[in-house]
């Protein structure tokens, strides 16, 4: 422990720090308030013994530029050693900033026994400090995984519904386009039946990683929308920047390279649907969700593998660029 003593008297300063070394302790003293503030700041010690009437400015006074030199969550007890002991005093004491206020001449049990008390509360802030944090750390950990898909690893739906929701009222205010992308991996249940479950489980999480790795933007986010559908939103992107980020999707999961025999295509592909738009009322983003699963839908009946956009009430089929 590291205690600053703060005593212009010095046969009060040499007997006060004989006091503290018995404690085990580790004196700093200082002469004035000057030296006391400038002290405080350069060696952060663990208590402040603070003397009232000082030369220069007084002991309520470097208490207060302690107290305002702390940072959040800091804490330094101070004890005011003073012989001045009337009540307004040790008011003024502790309304200072002070945490105790000993009246001169004070014997060295009672200071002893205060300096204890003063380091149990140390230990208490210190284990509170440590929990707070790691409460902190668990709380993290939890929204990360209540926003994550447990499989894949990427966001989850209910994350990708609060996604929707805000980028939904921020395109609305601020009139730009918001685009929604919709993957379905094709034949999945025939792949599942040729080569297992987990060999399927395995294979949505590099489709998962494919989708991902395709995103560019940090505002984009790619999500599992259920079983082996996935689900991209792209805020402030036109129809022709979702095309294109649509593609390279397509074309991500297609060059995996996983083999899919029971497939035409013989290697998994996804069929993609997507819309954009600019929204126009609140409450309406399932709207662009049922447009982008409309053009997905067309995509499955056109032949797989390939990307359709959502135009008016038909879709269009882009084929394979
Ligand atoms: P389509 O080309 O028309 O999309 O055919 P599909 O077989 O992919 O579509 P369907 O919706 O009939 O089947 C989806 C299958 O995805 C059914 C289910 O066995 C499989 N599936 C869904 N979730 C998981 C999962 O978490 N792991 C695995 N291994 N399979 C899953
Ligand atoms: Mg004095
Ligand atoms: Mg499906
Ligand atoms: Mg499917």
């Amino acid at each position: 422990m590291k205690i600053l003593i703060v005593e212009d008297s010095r046969s009060n300063l040499m007997l006060l720090t004989e006091y503290i070394r018995r404690l085990g302790a580790t004196v700093l003293p200082a002469e004035s308030g000057a030296a006391a503030v400038a002290s405080f700041d350069r060696e952060r010690p663990d208590l402040v013994l603070l003397d009232v009437v000082l030369p220069d400015i007084d002991g309520f006074a470097v208490a207060r530029r302690i107290r305002a030199s702390e940072k959040g969550g800091d804490w330094t007890p101070i004890i005011f050693l003073s012989s001045l002991g009337k009540d307004k005093d040790i008011e003024q004491g502790i309304m200072a900033g002070g945490d105790d206020y000993l009246l001169k001449p004070v014997s060295e049990v009672v200071l002893g026994a205060k300096v204890r008390a003063m380091g149990r509360l140390i230990e208490m802030r210190d284990s509170l400090v440590k929990l707070a944090s790691e409460l902190d750390k668990a709380n993290q950990d939890l929204q990360r995984l209540s926003a994550s898909d447990g499989l894949t690893g990427i966001a989850n739906r209910r994350y990708f519904d609060d996604c929707l929701t805000r980028e939904w009222r921020r395109a609305r205010r601020s009139g730009s386009e918001l685009a929604l992308v919709m993957c379905d991996v094709d034949h999945f249940k025939k792949f599942n039946d040729t080569y297992g479950h987990q060999a399927g489980d395995e294979c949505l999480r590099r489709v998962a990683g494919a989708i991902a790795t395709s995103l560019e933007r940090g505002s984009d986010v790619a999500a599992r929308y259920g079983g082996e559908e996935f689900v991209v939103l792209l805020p402030e992107t036109p129809l022709g920047g979702a095309l294109i980020v649509a593609e390279k999707i397509r074309r991500a999961v297609q060059t995996l390279n996983i083999p899919h025999s029971a497939s035409s295509h013989s290697r998994v592909t996804l069929s993609i649907g997507l819309a954009a738009t600019v929204p126009e009322r609140d409450n309406a983003a399932n709207s662009l969700i049922a447009a982008a699963d409309q053009a997905l839908y067309e995509a499955k009946n056109t032949g797989r593998n390939r990307v359709v956009r959502f135009r008016g009430q038909k879709t269009e089929d882009r084929g394979q660029i």
